[in-house]
């Protein structure tokens, strides 16, 4: 791991100022906020990241949870997963999220994730992280060794003859369902982002993977006010049943009324190069009977793109029976 500077910030619009100096906010970037360092400092051990300045934003004023006068909820961005997933509000109100927060990595993990950091974790590819193959994520142009490589664990959905990476966040696929919004500082004031518009596919430029900037400070989330009447639901499958990323995930936030689904939203994980919102599914579910042959239905219309690798076909039924049970166990009577 190469020499780096660590300053702390104890104010914003500091910490924005110091950020803004780099070249980039996507791979490769020359400043780093730090939140738990989970990602990040793995990444600085393998050299994959070699940040000359990482600006500690723990002390800054991010850190509540707390309900919004509409309803919904705000997050701080240096909230710690755990403390989120155990919320009383997160629980009564959006158990997709902590369920989806409770699936992924351990107890220790999720004590030092944050929010804002979870949002900007990496991909899992292995080639991304061995610095002797190619990898056009993390060197541009260097080509993909995962298109004929080992391809497993990774994309069937926003692939790209230069990515095939998979968006490997659980909580992201949950907050995708919730249609979440992410507030950023940047050195032109704040903005709010549509988690629908924040991450990217990778198209051509895999390296760049948000529409973030340089001196882009995530410094909170928000949730709109639970629709009445809806449950919601997280279920992953994964290899083992702990510490262990997604294969296939679903988050599903669903209203049933006399029988039919009136209101659908759905996100999978584990499939897409970013989090996959698929209005595809919600579309055909919405106004039918809540029935398997529907949930199928709408499992086959999300998975309608899939475009399967060497080794990862298996995912594409498999995403089709997750989203299929999810539905069903999120529309079970009480
Ligand atoms: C062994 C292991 C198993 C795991 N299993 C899972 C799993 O099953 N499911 C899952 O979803 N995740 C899993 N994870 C990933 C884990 O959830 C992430 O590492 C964690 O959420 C990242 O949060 P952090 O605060 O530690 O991020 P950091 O490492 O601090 O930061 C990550 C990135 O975000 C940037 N950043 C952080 N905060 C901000 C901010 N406020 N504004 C702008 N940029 C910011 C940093 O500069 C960095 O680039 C696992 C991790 C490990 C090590
Ligand atoms: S899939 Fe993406 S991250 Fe993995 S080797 Fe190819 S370019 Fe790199």
């Amino acid at each position: 791991m190469k020499t780096f500077q660590l300053t702390r910030a104890t104010d914003n619009a500091q910490a924005v100022a110091a950020a803004a100096k780099a070249k980039t906010a996507q791979q490769g970037a020359e400043i780093r906020f730090i939140g738990g360092g989970t990602t990040l400092i793995d990444l600085m051990k393998l050299n994959v990241e070699q940040p000359q300045m990482l600006i500690d934003i723990n002390r800054l004023p991010l850190d509540k949870i707390e309900a919004l006068p509409d309803g919904g909820l705000t997050i701080g961005a240096v909230v710690r997963n755990s403390d989120l997933a155990h919320h009383p509000l997160v629980r009564k109100n959006y158990a997709v999220l902590s369920e989806a927060l409770l699936s992924g990595a351990s107890a220790q993990l999720r004590n030092m994730a944050t929010t804002g950091g979870n949002l900007l974790q990496r991909t899992r590819c292995m080639y991304f992280r061995a610095t002797d193959m190619p990898c056009n994520k993390r060197e541009p142009g260097t080509g993909c060794s995962a298109i004929d490589g080992a391809n497993r664990s990774l994309a069937i959905l926003g692939t790209s003859a230069d990515c095939i990476a998979t968006n490997p966040s659980d909580m992201n696929v949950a907050l995708a369902a919730l249609e979440a919004t992410i507030h950023v500082r940047g050195t032109k004031g704040e903005r709010g982002i549509p988690i629908a518009d924040f991450h990217v596919l990778p198209g051509n430029t895999p390296q760049r993977e948000t529409v973030l900037e340089p001196g882009d400070l995530i410094t909170h989330v928000t949730l709109p006010p639970p629709a009445p009447g809806s449950r919601s639901l997280y279920l992953k499958l994964r290899d083992r049943a702990s510490y262990e990323f997604a294969l296939a995930s679903a988050a599903v936030v669903v209203t049933v009324a006399d029988g039919k689904v009136t209101r659908a939203r759905i996100a999978l994980g584990g499939v897409g190069t970013k989090p996959w919102r698929s209005k595809e599914a919600e579309g055909e579910l919405t106004g039918q009977p809540a029935s398997e042959d529907a949930f199928r239905k709408a499992a086959e219309a999300a998975l309608q793109g899939a475009k399967p690798q060497s080794e990862n076909g298996f995912k594409v039924e498999l995403a089709k029976r997750c989203l299929t049970h999810a539905l069903k166990l999120a529309t079970q009577p009480a």
